[in-house]
């Protein structure tokens, strides 16, 4: 006989995932319906029209994949990839470096434009660049989660359209904590994630197309290299106006779960959403200061969910995070790349963006300094 596990409950306020409320948990715990039960479907329905919402589109094709953010990322570029496309990919963190490697490995040929990190990408680089190589996407973070930027979207279509590619977006860290607003902005591809701001554990990909990219995804040549993402496969199941088809189980609880984490975004309501992440951000800076932090980011570019703090001068950053967990329950997120050893990651996403976590936080620091 082995035990039931029960993990101690933390305060996740690292880089995600974050914590959750009651309700999402509660929705975790319902018993399971059919993949194909009628009540499912209208639930599925329901988590479309939600995600819309949130996504700020029209787009019909607007569903979580299955799978993590990464399943998302891999989604948008399986189907719209065949060996030796052009890609175009902005890089100014791990998640831009990500989605070039997969590129690669789907053949294509991409081009890497690279951006210091903690910076935002340069418009007049990406428009020079698209215009010599004609890509046939342009991929962009809007939330990058290693460095805690926020890129500004405005511009970024109109790049990708005049030079005849398109445009995606990876939203893991923006949906539900930053303005995510896909058809005013001209995203064709755009990807995200449950556990991050929306406040759902790991396990769920939203993602949404645009027509004009449904269009370039039908003229492929090839079959996509991957059975499970097959959008073609895949739109046989969550499409509407047919009858379903079972292409692989939905991951029924995940999907009760995140239709009870986007109720809540909504009743909140997007742009009251956004602020409370901002001032959760913007207390966390206040409170850290005095201890020697510095964000890492210039006000105008962050991503308010994440904070990215350089720890005082000396500091062991490993040691004080160990004990942050191990003394205070509180999980920050270390540096990567060149951040690794001298900056933390501190979320304050979903249900965790309040002003009496950013003080929670900065008096646990103030405990092991
Ligand atoms: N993109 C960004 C910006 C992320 O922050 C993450 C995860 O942290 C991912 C993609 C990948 O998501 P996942 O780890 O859920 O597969």
């Amino acid at each position: 006989m082995t035990n039931a596990f029960f993990p101690t409950e933390k305060l996740l306020l690292g880089p995600g995932p974050s914590n959750v409320s009651p309700r999402v948990l509660a929705a975790l715990g319902m018993p399971p319906l059919g993949h194909l039960d009628p009540d499912f479907i209208e639930l599925m329905e329901e988590v479309k029209v939600l995600l819309r919402q949130v996504f700020g589109t029209q787009n019909e094709v607007t569903f979580p994949v299955s799978g993590t953010g990464s399943a998302g990322m891999e989604f948008t570029l399986v189907n719209w990839i065949e060996p030796g496309d052009r890609v175009l990919v902005a890089i100014n963190g791990v998640f831009g470096t990500r989605l070039a490697n997969l590129a690669d490995r789907l053949g294509a040929q991409t081009t890497r434009l690279e951006f210091p990190w903690g910076d935002v990408i340069d418009k007049n680089q990406l428009a020079q660049k698209a215009e010599d190589i004609k890509p046939k996407i342009i991929c962009v973070v809007n939330g990058e989660t290693s460095t805690g930027v926020y890129q500004p979207m405005d511009g970024l279509a109109e790049i990708a359209h005049d030079n005849g590619a398109l445009l995606l977006a990876d939203c893991v860290t923006s949906l539900g904590g930053m303005p995510v607003n896909l058809d005013a902005w001209g995203v064709d591809l755009a990807y995200s994630g449950t556990q991050k701001c929306l406040s759902c554990p790991p396990g769920l990909a939203p993602v949404s197309v645009s027509p004009r990219a449904v269009e370039v995804f039908h003229q492929r040549k090839t079959p996509v290299p991957s059975f499970y993402l097959d959008l073609g496969e895949i739109l046989k199941y969550v499409g509407t106006g047919q009858k379903r088809a079972y292409h692989h189980t939905a991951p029924v609880n995940m999907i009760f779960g995140l239709h009870a984490a986007l109720c809540e975004v909504m009743e909140e309501g997007i742009p009251a959403r956004i602020e409370r992440h901002r001032q959760a951000a913007a207390r966390l800076i206040t409170k850290v200061l005095p201890l020697g932090f510095e964000p890492v980011v210039k006000a105008e570019n962050r991503l308010y969910p994440l904070t990215t703090l350089r720890l005082p001068e000396g500091a062991d950053e490993a040691a004080l995070r160990v004990r942050l967990l191990h003394e205070h329950r509180v999980e920050v997120g270390g540096g990567l790349g060149p951040f690794a050893g001298t900056v933390w990651r501190c979320g304050l996403m979903g249900v965790n963006a309040t002003i009496r976590n950013a003080d929670t936080l900065a008096s646990c620091i103030a405990d092991v300094l």
